[in-house]
This record gives C-alpha cells, structure tokens and sequence, in this order.
C-alpha cells in the first residue's frame, strides 16, 4: 500500500480525459465513431478508471495491444463494449478470444488461416512493415473463402508520420489504403490515430483510434496542443542542502558547482519512469521558479540547483512540479530526447495515485 506520505504525488485528471474525448468527437466527419485506444493500461493512467470514463461520452469501442489486456478491459466494460486486441491471436490462444468476446486484429495470413471464431478486423500494412497483409497478400487472400471464414468485419491500417503535417507518407499511406480496401471489398475502415485525426475528414472513414490525444498529449506538434492536459506529477523534497563552490553532485560527479548553492534532494528517480537521460537536462518548478535539475538521476532520487527560489519555499517535504501548468508530459519528454507516450508509460508504480473528477 502507498501511504499518503509517498515521495511524490501522480494527479490523474479524469474530467480532463472526458474533455478531451468530446474534443476529439466534435472533429470526427459524419458516420465516424471514436475508440478508445487503452493499450498498456491507459498509456500508464490506469484503463480501469478511465474506460468507463470514456464509455460515459459513448464510447462503446476499445482498442488493446494484447490478450490479456483485453481480459482484463473486458471485466471493466461489461458485455456490450467491443474490444479489439490489436496483436491477434498466438497459434492456439483462439479460443480465449472467443471465450472473452474479445475481437482480434489479424495482422498475417496465418492469423487470418487460424481466426474463425467470429467477427475480426483485417490489417492491411500501408507503410509500416510492422504488423499487417502485404499488397502481395492482400492480392492472394482478395476473394478468397479462407478470408470470408475469418469474417472480417472491418480493416485497419495504421499513420507512420501522421504527427509530421504535409508529410508525403501520409497521403501515399491513404492511397495505398484505397486500394487494399477495393481489393478487398469491406467497408468499414479504421485509419486515424489521435494525431491522424487532425489530417482531415478523409482520414476517418468510420473509426478513429486515438490514445495519446485522450491523455493530453499533443496530437499536432505543429500546432499549440489543442488538448486539455490530464497528469501531474509532484514530487517531495527529502533535504535541502547548502553547497560549496566547486562541489560535485551526484554519481559520475557529472555537475560542478560554480557558485554557492542550495540544493534540494527529491524522493524520485528511474525507478520511478524519470529517465537516466533526463540528468543535467531537466527542470522542475518550485513555488513557480524554474529550477534545474543537476547532476545524474538516481533510483530514487533526483537533485535540484534551488538557489534561486523564493526563501523559504525549498524546504524538507515541499513538493517539486515535474508535470503540471509548467511543464507538460511533452515538454519534460523533450528534455530527455524522448516522446511524451514514453513519459506516460513509464510512470512507476511507487507514486501515490489521485483520481481526479470521473464517475
Ligand atoms: C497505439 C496505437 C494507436 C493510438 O495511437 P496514438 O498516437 O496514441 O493516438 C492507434 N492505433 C494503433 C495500431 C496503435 O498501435
């Protein structure tokens, strides 16, 4: 059990996820439906509180990387919400698809050989040659009756740049897209991710699947984030300490002390999802004041240079903002030379969790 005196405080904002879900929703073209991609728990937020948040603006589709997610998700949404698991099925893990209600993405003519349980989704890869037909395949399983005994009921395709606006593999990727569907002749389509959304209505067909936009990520780099943002992450200072000029700090002694300084050592490190390279990069907030973060990240703990924050403010048990009004999951995912989703999905397991707002 993480008590209330738990080194640093994650803030889930779940109105804030709702928020976000309308947003998406009021930009989808007519006939189009959202789902609800809640793959490794919620990007790290926790599917089961935030499934049925997303199930109360109407979304009665999910989306899950694995089996066992979907076992898990199914517990959660009760009967009526489809849940599509985007790996498909192992050889032989069939029948627990089917025992679950759980619809599979057949990425490979072997998933499509072995699937004849019920309905499917058929991913036909347009661009990213990770999972999904060929245009070879796509030609050899067109009309065949070993794709109809698989009924696929939809067919997917997935963005390789759809966060890079005018990218040319976004318009190649919808032709190709185009084709496969022709070839194969299934109306309902599944393309977008969250930041496929934002490249047009011709983008939709009937089923967005947008995940990092629900969590207040930014789907449009390009653009201000036109999401509302939905973690915080706040974290305690153990000690604050006052330093020589010259000290080193920290393992590798990789940061100097150039003038007198304050620092304050806070209760969290990689073992909780802060990553090594955000050492020397990063900052937190204190009290509103920008202050940077020194020396490597440690398991448990990081140092901040709080010299320059308002007296007082630094002090034993005081919290830092690592994410808030400040500083967004994207942001602080740049300054480690990383990407918000990996942020979000490495938050650990020791933060004291607050659910914010929800059913
Ligand atoms: C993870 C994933 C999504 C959601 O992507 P976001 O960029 O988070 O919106 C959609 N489709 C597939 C196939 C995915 O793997």
């Amino acid at each position: 059990m993480i008590s209330s005196w738990a080194g640093a405080t994650l803030t889930i904002d779940l109105d804030a996820v709702a928020e976000n879900a309308r947003r998406l929703q009021a930009r989808l073209a007519p006939g189009c439906r959202l789902a609800g991609v809640v793959k490794a728990d919620s990007y790290g937020l926790g599917a089961a509180r935030i499934a049925p948040v997303l199930q109360r603006e109407g979304v009665r589709d999910f989306v899950v990387a694995t089996l066992d997610e979907g076992i898990a998700l199914r517990a959660v949404v009760g009967q009526g919400a489809a849940i599509i698991v985007l790996g498909g099925p192992f050889p032989g893990s069939e029948p627990e698809f089917a025992a679950h209600g759980l619809i599979p993405v057949l990425n490979s003519p072997e998933q499509v050989a072995a699937w004849r349980l019920g309905p499917s989704v058929l991913h036909v890869d347009t661009g990213m040659s990770r999972l999904g037909l060929t245009p070879a395949e796509v030609e050899a399983l067109a009309g065949s009756d070993s794709l109809a005994a698989a009924s696929p009921v939809m067919m997917m395709s997935h963005l390789a740049c759809a966060d890079e606006d005018g990218h040319p593999m976004n318009a190649q990727q919808l032709a190709r897209l185009r084709v496969a569907q022709q070839r194969l002749g299934i109306a309902q389509v599944s393309f977008a991710n969250s930041s496929g959304i934002f490249l047009g209505a011709e983008y939709h067909y009937q089923l967005v699947r947008p995940g990092m936009a629900l969590y207040g990520l930014n789907p449009t780099p390009w653009l201000a984030n036109p999401m509302v943002p939905v973690v915080g992450l706040q974290a305690r200072i153990i000690q604050v300490r006052e330093v020589d000029a010259g000290m080193t700090v920290g393992y590798g002694a990789s940061h100097q002390i150039a003038r007198p300084a304050r620092l304050a050592t806070v209760a969290a490190g990689y073992a909780d999802g802060l990553f090594r390279s955000l050492g020397n990069r990063a900052s937190g907030w204190l009290n509103g004041v920008r202050v940077p973060l020194v020396g490597r990240v440690s398991m448990d703990l990081i140092i901040f240079d709080v010299t320059d924050a308002p007296a007082g403010a630094a002090q034993a048990g005081a919290m830092i903002e690592l994410l808030g009004p400040h500083q967004s999951a994207d942001d602080l995912a740049a300054q480690g030379g990383t990407i918000g989703y990996e942020i979000l999905t490495a938050l650990g397991s020791r933060y004291a969790r607050r659910y914010l707002g929800g059913v």
